[in-house]
């Protein structure tokens, strides 16, 4: 006989202990399946039930089990229960749920009917019902020997907002969110604020920071955010941007004031503080030194500032490909190796290079440790000068 889990849950987002939970509760009560349910009595969810539930998936790893996921909100359990039931006449039936699940569930009038067709079973929890032998007399219940952590998905949603990296998740479900932007501040606006060929490049900038910022340890959720915003001003004309950074006393350098390409940093950073509510400073720092760098760039600037440069629908230059590896190995060698291509670029140009990113060059330089250096050197010369030049 087949038997089939059926776990309601808001799953909004699921926390990586949940899943685990889920997962061995099915393993307990030998499952062929597992249906995840999106159920969120008296609450509206933050993402939607196509986003939140394939995070699921990278939470735990189902072996052994298949999971199936029911791809619209369950407002009223009992019917979504009665329905599923009726589907395969031959299979038992295991509704896991948690004790305050399980209260929630009480209180719609049909559910009580529904315990001749399903088996109930219930992870354990401290304190609660069963423990105190309230529930022990029951006919139907199963109580589980796996635990079920807390409910933590709104501490986990209010991290995520303010940009946080919550320990709570799976990396693989904070990688997932942090290239989707699920529960982060990224307003769908900056779409229509840029160009198609922008947005692209926007969300390919994204994705390769969530990469190095894995890599390199660094702040996962931040570098995302600031990723995002990181050219939301490049659509606007360079005479309103110079306006605009005036009227707001964000830069008095003429050399910055006369170029769109160096006022957009700045730009950006005030759209994504005042339009957007972004107040992390450290993310607003990287979307507003994405072009130059500055000098005691934090880890976050650093991701934003490479994966701009190396994201995968950039126009080859010379020396990308190189700079990719690089970026892969050191963040501090691939900031370095980054400002040496556009210094050079520059100067073949008849341009010359912006005196701050001179100096951010110059900080790297002393900061930048013996070993990396070597590394750099090796690479830049392995690769020559006809693809560096
Ligand atoms: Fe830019
Ligand atoms: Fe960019």
């Amino acid at each position: 006989m087949l038997r089939i889990g059926i776990a309601p849950d808001s799953f909004d987002p699921v926390t990586a202990l949940q899943a685990e939970a889920l997962y061995a509760a099915g393993a307990e009560l030998r499952l062929d399946r597992m249906l995840l349910l999106p159920w969120l009595p008296g609450r509206k969810g933050c993402a939607s039930v196509e986003e939140r539930l394939p995070l699921v998936l990278c939470a735990a790893e189902w072996n052994g089990i298949t999971v199936d996921y029911a791809h619209s909100e369950v407002r009223c359990l009992s019917s979504a229960l009665d329905r599923i039931c009726g589907a395969e006449a031959d299979a038992a039936y295991f509704l896991i749920m948690s004790e305050k699940q399980l209260e929630l569930a009480c209180e719609e009038k049909d559910f009580a009917k529904l315990q001749k067709r399903i088996c109930l079973c219930r992870f354990s929890e401290a304190g609660d019902a069963s423990e105190r032998g309230e529930r022990n007399g029951e006919p139907g219940w199963v109580m589980l020997r796996t635990a079920r952590p807390a409910d933590d998905e709104k501490a986990v949603r209010d991290a995520l907002y303010s940009l946080q990296d919550p320990q709570q998740l799976s990396r693989a479900e904070l990688v997932k969110i942090a290239k989707t932007g699920m529960y982060q501040p990224c307003s769908p606006q900056v779409r229509n604020m840029i160009s198609e060929h922008r947005w692209k490049h926007t969300l390919g900038v994204r994705d390769t920071a969530v990469r190095l910022a894995m890599i390199h340890h660094a702040p996962v959720i931040k570098s995302a955010v600031a990723a995002y915003y990181h050219d939301c001003a490049k659509g606007m004309e360079t005479k309103a941007m110079r306006k605009m950074l005036l009227e707001n006393g964000l830069c008095s350098d003429e050399s910055i004031l006369a170029s769109g390409a160096l006022m957009h940093g700045i730009a950006g950073a005030w759209l994504a503080r005042e339009k957007f509510g972004i107040k992390d400073e450290e993310t607003l720092q990287a979307i507003r030194n994405h072009t130059l760098g500055r000098t005691n760039m934090t880890l976050t600037e650093k991701v934003v500032f490479v994966a701009d440069a190396i994201e995968e629908n950039r126009d080859p230059y010379p020396g990308l490909e190189n700079l990719r590896d690089v970026a892969e190995k050191s963040l501090d060698a691939a900031v370095m190796y980054s400002l040496t291509l556009t210094k050079q670029f520059v100067r073949k140009s008849g341009k010359s290079f912006h005196v701050r990113g001179e100096s951010t060059y110059q900080w790297m330089s002393q900061h930048i440790t013996e070993q990396e250096r070597m590394y750099l050197k090796e690479r830049m010369e392995e690769h020559g000068s006809e693809r560096t030049g």
